[in-house]
């Protein structure tokens, strides 16, 4: 839903009370937003809390000023309460695929009386003395006479559950005045973003490092609410019905397994605990996670790769153990069904993959060969979980055997991945400069690498270590040519592989972005070290063009923060981090454990230019949790427990 103030109330009309606004005149920070509406003469200001907002609005002179709710088309209701100086409603909006009683509602109440209302059939048609409307497209619009620089206050919240919970939301900023609101939302911000400090790097890259990891913890969202026993409680997407517990949404998992969620394991496990006992939560409501949600179900993208997410928190301590059962049991139901309607839940293509081991190209399942390749890393994950829980060794050698599947679409004629027939031939013709078919928004010189449980069996698939390296150099020397006739058009993907110059390296979109950190597995860290601060300094920046592609809920601004740190997580499922090269001399991450993860890089010199020996301080995990840690002559990493702290802890 959409609120605007105007200076004529009855300018209603969305390209009517629409308003010229200059980036010049504006103000963006995490827990404020600024803004002035020139058309209107008036400057907007928003302050947020979870599921409430305070705005102030500083009018100018004017005897029809007002302020414009709409709950758009579609199905919407709106009502006027005078004497409660407030408008209620809901909108249905929504991105498809959300049962038929979903609703947004809403409460937008004013610190300031009304002198006129307006309620509307859709936005020509006003109703006189009417004050609420339901149907296609209900629209209200409040008015009240104005000071030159009067300030008029609105609280704000929403609600998936009901009306009588919307008002319940709406104490989050209650009586607060906006400086308070305001001033709360950057303390909060403040802890979330101080959990990571930095030092001995420059002003710019500070900018850069928390820009990502802002980003990076805007998403998954928060979909429960807090009831009236201080309880959480949620509208589920996935049956229509209200029930206790948590649940979050709006995150892609194929984009947000590889980097996303390791992240919130190391810094932020109390959010993802949640988030795992949302998901728990959706695998009681109907038989699928989601692989897209938003809010539910989404049909989008490939892959099964929920495994690795919940596999990664159970194996990290994070989930409650009265959840993992049921979180299995769904895992392990979706890798032999796919959803009735999203066919991007579970597993499209079980049938083949099932019993063959590598799902088709020519039978009609596009992108067969990246399903293929995350399947296998999924089963992976699932041996993981299964060995984790105790379940019987009869059980491993499916999962086991499944995460070998990746060799049945490696075609070592090539070195490659490629799309396999079903009489078992390869796909013909074959360029591996081709977007899509077999692949999801990649080619062949991005998907070989998805491999990411057995990056040595993918080595000694390609004849060795030294030939395994040659194809990641190949990676960054091929031209970054293309052929994008599965799309028909050039998407922007493409473009953005081929305008950062690194050959067919396209660190713009996910499939290849931990393609840099496998040189640690060719015994050539050197290489890593030198491509992770190259795409660092060049394609992330804390400007409006900051990234080199979509940023997509959080990932590409995980991979940033975990490589400024120094290492980054090649196989979520693993208790292993890869190490690539420290950004800043010295970082700490403060964890929710109360110990410290502290990296000291010194700078090795100017002739040294990527390599920085780097001392880990690390209180939480053994010598393990680094086990690919070769580094160039000269650098020095460095293991102590802090004595403060107690491994268990
Ligand atoms: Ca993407």
């Amino acid at each position: 839903f959409a609120i605007m103030p105007v200076r004529d109330a009855s300018t209603v009309e969305q390209n009517r009370r629409a308003s010229w606004f200059s980036h010049k005149s504006e103000t963006a920070k995490p827990y404020y937003y600024q803004v002035y509406l020139a058309d209107h003469d008036i400057n907007v200001e928003i302050a947020p809390a979870d599921r409430a907002a305070a705005m102030m609005f500083t009018y100018p002179a004017g005897e029809v000023s007002g302020v414009v709710v709409d709950a758009y088309d579609e199905g919407s209701y709106i009502k006027v309460l005078p004497e409660k100086q407030a408008i209620i409603g809901y909108t249905t909006k929504n991105c498809g695929g959300v049962p038929d009683n979903f609703r947004n509602w809403f409460v937008v109440k004013f610190d300031k009386p009304f002198e006129s209302t307006m309620v509307y059939d859709g936005p020509a048609k006003g109703l006189g003395e009417a004050l609420e409307f339901e149907g296609n497209h209900a629209l209200a619009s409040v008015g009240f006479r104005t000071q030159r620089d009067e300030k008029v206050n609105i609280k704000v919240a929403s609600s998936f559950i009901s009306l009588e919970q919307a008002w319940l939301n709406l104490e989050e900023v209650g009586d607060k005045t906006f400086a308070q609101v305001k001033f709360q939302a950057k303390d909060r911000w403040n802890d979330i973003l101080s959990r990571i400090q930095i030092g001995g790097g420059s002003e710019e890259q500070y900018r850069t490092f928390y820009s990502c990891l802002y980003r990076a913890t805007l998403f998954p969202r928060k979909f429960y609410e807090i009831n009236s026993n201080g309880t959480p409680v949620h509208y589920s997407p996935y049956d229509g019905q209200v029930h206790n517990g948590y649940l979050y949404t709006d995150t892609g998992f194929w984009d947000t397994f590889r980097a996303l969620f390791p992240l919130l394991n190391l810094v932020y496990p109390s959010v993802n605990k949640e988030i795992q006992q949302g998901l728990a939560n959706i695998a009681r409501e109907n038989r699928f996670l989601p692989e897209w949600a938003s809010p539910g179900h989404r049909g989008c993208m490939v892959g099964n790769n929920s495994a690795s997410v919940v596999a990664d928190a159970i194996l990290k301590g994070i989930t409650p153990e009265e959840d993992w059962q049921t979180l299995y049991d769904c895992i392990v139901y979706g890798t032999e069904n796919v959803h009735p309607t999203v066919n991007s839940s579970g597993r499209l293509g079980h049938e083949y993959y099932n019993s063959i081991g590598y799902i088709p190209y020519n039978i009609g399942i596009h992108e067969s060969v990246a399903r293929t390749l995350e399947y296998a890393y999924d089963d992976w994950c699932i041996l993981q979980l299964a060995r984790k829980m105790g379940r019987p060794e009869t059980e491993f050698s499916k999962w086991e055997s499944r995460s070998g599947n990746w060799r049945n679409v490696f075609d070592p004629s090539h070195n490659l991945m490629r799309g396999r027939n079903a009489d078992g031939t390869f796909q013909e013709p074959f360029s591996p400069y081709k977007w899509g078919g077999a692949f999801t928004e990649g080619n062949a010189w991005h998907y070989t690498w998805s491999v990411f449980h057995d990056v040595d069996g993918l080595a000694e698939a390609m004849g060795g270590k030294e030939v395994f390296a040659q194809m990641l150099d190949s990676v960054f020397v091929v031209p970054p040519i293309y052929d994008d006739s599965y799309y028909g058009y050039r998407i922007h993907e493409i473009t953005e592989m081929q305008v950062a110059n690194m050959g067919n390296y396209a660190h713009g979109n996910q499939p290849a972005q931990h393609m840099i950190y496998l040189y640690n597995w060719a015994g050539q860290p050197w290489k890593t070290q030198k491509w992770v601060r190259e795409v660092m300094d060049r394609l992330y920046s804390a400007t409006p063009d900051g990234y080199c592609g979509d940023e997509d809920n959080g990932q590409t601004s995980a991979w940033y923060v975990f490589s400024a740190l120094g290492f980054y997580p090649v196989c979520p499922g693993s208790d292993e981090y890869a190490v690539g090269a420290p950004l800043f001399k010295k970082a700490v991450v403060h964890l929710e454990n109360g110990c410290d993860l502290e990296i000291n890089a010194p700078d090795n010199g100017p002739e040294n230019r990527y390599v920085r020996g780097m001392k880990v301080n690390c209180s939480r995990w053994n010598e393990s949790f680094f086990k690919h840690k070769h580094l160039a002559a000269g650098a020095v990493i460095d293991f102590n427990m802090t004595s403060d702290c107690h491994p268990e802890r």
